[in-house]
């Protein structure tokens, strides 16, 4: 692989995984020192979005405990400009490490669900109930989702979805409120302040139980289908 292929791969990449936008170190600093080719990509683009001055609000949060164990906040990434916007429930031990949503084996399979109705990762905007890994990937506590559900809402204010999908019970019953069952809340039309909402499996649950793959697939085409409606 020549040098040209590999800054081209390494691009689509970037691209599916972070969307569109650029992210620098140091986006305000003067000229990019010799060799610095990102900062030189990024700045005949975008260079600071709603989104990322949020992002610089409150990545250094410490309302809750979670704030103090984590090793990167993770925001969100994806399309600030998506007509599609997927919630998962929290950081595992991967995004942890690379301050970004679902990155880890359920990250991996949520791009190959994203794949089976002809999606990419760039299409569409990700985001979490809770910002900040609890440990042992324990479900969220409710004061945990009581802090950092806010941000949430901002997020989705921001992007502006047609659509979003709630990935799994946790996310499901934090954004309608709810204590119903997963098995009630999938193949239904809910509504998240005005906004359509579907709710789905959760892929870590998918890589648990193998057998529900068929089932998940299903909901991609549901999926699929209220999308170009409600986008139309
Ligand atoms: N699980 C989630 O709910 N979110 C992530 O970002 C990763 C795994």
């Amino acid at each position: 692989m020549d040098v040209f292929e590999q800054v081209n791969n390494f691009i689509r990449w970037y691209r599916d995984l972070y969307g569109r936008t650029l992210y620098l170190e140091n986006p305000l600093r003067e000229g990019p020192r010799e060799g610095e080719w990102m900062t030189t990509v990024a700045r005949s683009g975008q260079v600071s979005t709603p989104l990322q001055q949020f992002k610089k609000e409150i990545e250094n949060c410490m309302n809750c405990a979670l704030g103090s164990s984590r090793t990167k906040f993770v925001f969100g990434s994806g399309n600030e400009q998506a007509d599609l916007m997927f919630v998962g429930e929290a950081p595992g031990r991967d995004e942890d490490l690379q301050g970004v949503p679902f990155v880890g084996r359920a990250g991996q399979l949520l791009t190959r669900l994203l794949q089976s109705i002809q999606l990419n990762r760039s299409d569409v905007y990700i985001a979490n109930i809770l910002k900040c890994r609890p440990p042992n990937n324990r479900d969220p506590l409710p004061e945990e989702v009581e802090k950092c559900l806010p941000y949430l809402h901002r997020q989705i204010e921001l992007v502006q979805p047609k659509l979003l999908v709630a990935l799994g019970r946790v996310a499901g019953q934090n954004l309608l409120n709810t204590t119903e069952s997963l098995k009630n809340l999938r193949r239904k039309i809910w509504q998240f302040q005005n906004t359509p909402l579907i709710i789905t499996f959760h892929p870590a649950y998918i890589l648990r139980y193998p057998n529900m793959m068929d089932a998940a697939l299903e909901d991609m085409k549901f999926i699929r289908k209220h999308y170009q409606h409600y986008k139309a």
